[in-house]
């Protein structure tokens, strides 16, 4: 076990954000973490997703067509991501999902649809998927009371309601907790904290973004895991040891092809 027993369950280590300090972090991160699962965005990031699990034993990969990334995507796009799911460890689809958030998106319809292509990927291969929702909570909520069956999900730094949550929580589908849970105007994301199963939590960094109190501004990394985890043992009365071990297990049930 590594110096906390955390895992980083959604990560961007391949960003250019660390293209000066990459392999010193790794080296450190190895010490303080039982893994990192690093997702893909696009082919290109996918890729470097998998070469970097190639390459560190406590990296584990996710592949996948961010809704950002989806303008001039490859017509056989389905065809790559297939081919990186057979891997030992790629172990989920993603990051996949819906963002209405930024204009030049392409338009909801293809967004679902590739969104649900991937999905459809997911479940040939038994792979849970893991979920960006961005402002499209509404379509998100519907596509998974109507039309997903079948298939493990994480709603990665979940920001829905309580009643969302709720929703999704029935139907046993887990939840990121990141930096954006130890903020203190989101009393509603400490709240869903609360209120979901013990079973159905994780936690992320989604790094390097979303830097977790107290290093909110700089750049995050899979290391300050570790804040995240304090401040959710706090909101849940747990031990911290306690606390890693239940999302390390939570991690290790979700994403099933981790040794
Ligand atoms: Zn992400």
């Amino acid at each position: 076990m590594s110096r906390t027993g955390l895992w980083d369950s959604h990560a961007h280590l391949d960003d250019e954000a660390f293209d000066k300090d990459r392999e010193e972090l790794l080296a450190q991160l190895e010490q303080d973490l039982d893994g990192v699962i690093n997702a893909g965005c696009d082919a290109a990031s996918s890729a470097k997703a998998v070469e970097l699990a190639r390459r560190y034993a406590f990296i584990y990969a996710a592949v996948g067509y961010h809704p950002e990334n989806l303008t001039g995507i490859p017509a056989d796009y389905l065809e790559q991501l297939a081919k990186w799911a057979q891997l030992p460890k790629v172990v989920a689809i993603g990051e996949i999902g819906l963002d209405y958030y930024w204009k030049e998106n392409e338009p909801k319809e293809v967004q679902k649809r590739i969104f649900l292509e991937q999905i459809d990927l997911a479940k040939q291969f038994n792979l849970p998927v893991i979920i960006h929702d961005r402002d499209a909570h509404g379509d998100m909520l519907e596509l998974f009371q109507k039309e997903v069956r079948g298939v493990q999900a994480v709603f990665h730094c979940f920001s829905g309601s309580l009643e969302m949550a709720k929703e999704l929580a029935k139907r046993g589908y887990y939840f990121g907790f990141g930096g954006t849970s130890t903020y203190k105007n989101a009393q509603k994301v400490r709240e869903v904290l609360q209120y979901v199963p013990k079973e159905l939590i994780l936690l992320e960094t989604d790094c390097p973004y979303l830097t977790p109190v107290p290093f909110r501004g700089k750049r995050n990394n899979p290391g300050y895991v570790e804040y995240t985890a304090r401040n959710a043992a706090e909101v849940l009365q747990m031990d911290f040891a306690e606390l890693a071990a239940l999302t390390a297990a939570n991690t290790r049930r979700l994403f099933w092809k981790i040794k």
